[in-house]
């Protein structure tokens, strides 16, 4: 007979063994993006066999970046002309291919666009609720998202046989991707091309500033900056702290700046070190995006302005006259 607290561990340590978890990684064939690996860690609080499933045209790279997580059991790897643009479309098929084959009781990707795109139809196809943007993991069955706009925290037990979940990136450390040696391995082979949707071309925009949701440092303006030009005084404080530039959804509607800058509810989710907010008045949905900021700073003419509530440091000011004044000091 067992002690029952040896049971109890027995039958956890079991019940990890039953759970298989599939993680679709996002990457460009050659790098992974970071919130793949954040992904990952999330995958490993869940617990239980992880294979991970990279798809693209000339993947290797990718594959045996990946393939060197500690705690990885396989990884599956798909390489057709079919996958380029990782449209949504042919990647579920393969995905579905996948599930059929190993039987998989989590499948979870990244809560960015890649992600968002694929896992809800993954989840209409296998019948099964997604659950998606998790910032925490309880147990294989219970999960932490927000809601409201992330005013309210809520623990989600899902009854699913198959769990279908996306992870918001600043929730999760970044798996370091060092320590293991997985298996890579050929994922199943199909015809997943589709007529539903065409891969013409991609303009990713090109820059040497730190990508917005990885950033160690943000500078985002609002609708307080008044045109696209005045944005430059944000790009020169940004230099000096090697910052990446962000903008609310009302920067963004009035043409400002190009909209894979936006931060919030229907943005990005930044969780940055520092988050310098200029000209934002800090409006829920702006602050669903950035309120995990380690530190916030809000520059405003308004006293009353609901972004000095969550800020740590406020600044009551002019910002035509208050951000040349920090770039020169700085
Ligand atoms: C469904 C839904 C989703 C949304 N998603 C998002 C989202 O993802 N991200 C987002 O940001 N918003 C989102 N919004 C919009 C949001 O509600 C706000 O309208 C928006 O965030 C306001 O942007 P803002 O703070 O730049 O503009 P405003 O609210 O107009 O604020 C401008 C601020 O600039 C200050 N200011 C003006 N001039 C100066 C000056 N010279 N010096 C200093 N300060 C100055 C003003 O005092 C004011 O506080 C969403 C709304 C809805 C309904």
């Amino acid at each position: 007979m067992f002690a029952p607290s040896t049971r109890k561990l027995l039958c956890s340590t079991q019940l990890r063994r039953l759970q298989s978890i599939l993680v679709i990684a996002e990457h460009n064939n050659e790098v992974l993006s970071p919130a793949t690996q954040n992904t990952l860690s999330a995958a490993k609080k869940i617990g239980g066999e992880i294979s991970v499933l990279v798809a693209g045209t000339k993947c290797g790279p990718a594959s045996e970046s990946i393939s060197k997580a500690n705690g990885i059991s396989k990884v599956l790897v798909a390489e057709s002309d079919v996958f380029k643009g990782f449209t949504a479309e042919t990647l579920t098929a393969l995905i579905l291919a996948a599930q059929k084959q190993f039987n998989f009781t989590h499948i979870v990707a990244p809560a960015t666009a890649f992600g968002k795109a694929i896992l809800p139809r993954v989840a209409a196809k296998l019948d099964v609720s997604p659950i998606t943007d998790i910032i925490g993991v309880n147990d294989a069955n219970t999960f932490i998202r927000t809601i409201y706009a992330g005013n309210a925290v809520l623990t989600l037990e899902a009854t699913d046989p198959i769990k279908v979940i996306t992870v918001r990136g600043t929730a999760f450390p970044a798996d370091p991707l060092e320590g293991g040696s997985a298996a890579i391995e050929k994922a199943p082979e199909g015809d997943y091309k589709t007529d539903l949707v065409e891969f013409v071309s991609q303009e990713l925009t090109k820059s040497d500033r730190p990508a917005l949701t990885s950033a160690k440092n943000i500078v985002a303006g609002g609708r307080g900056l008044k045109s696209g030009d005045n944005f430059k005084l944000l790009y020169d404080l940004a230099d000096k702290l090697n910052a990446a530039v962000g903008a609310s959804r009302a920067a963004v509607d009035a043409g400002f700046v190009p909209n894979d800058l936006q931060i919030g509810q229907t943005g990005k989710i930044v969780a940055p070190n520092l988050y310098i907010a200029v000209g934002i008045s800090g409006a829920i949905q702006h602050l669903a995006g950035m309120k995990d900021s380690k530190t916030i700073v809000a520059i405003n003419k308004d006293p009353e302005a609901p972004i000095f509530q969550v800020s740590d440091i406020g600044l009551v000011a002019d910002l035509f006259k208050a951000v040349p004044e920090l770039t020169n000091k700085l």
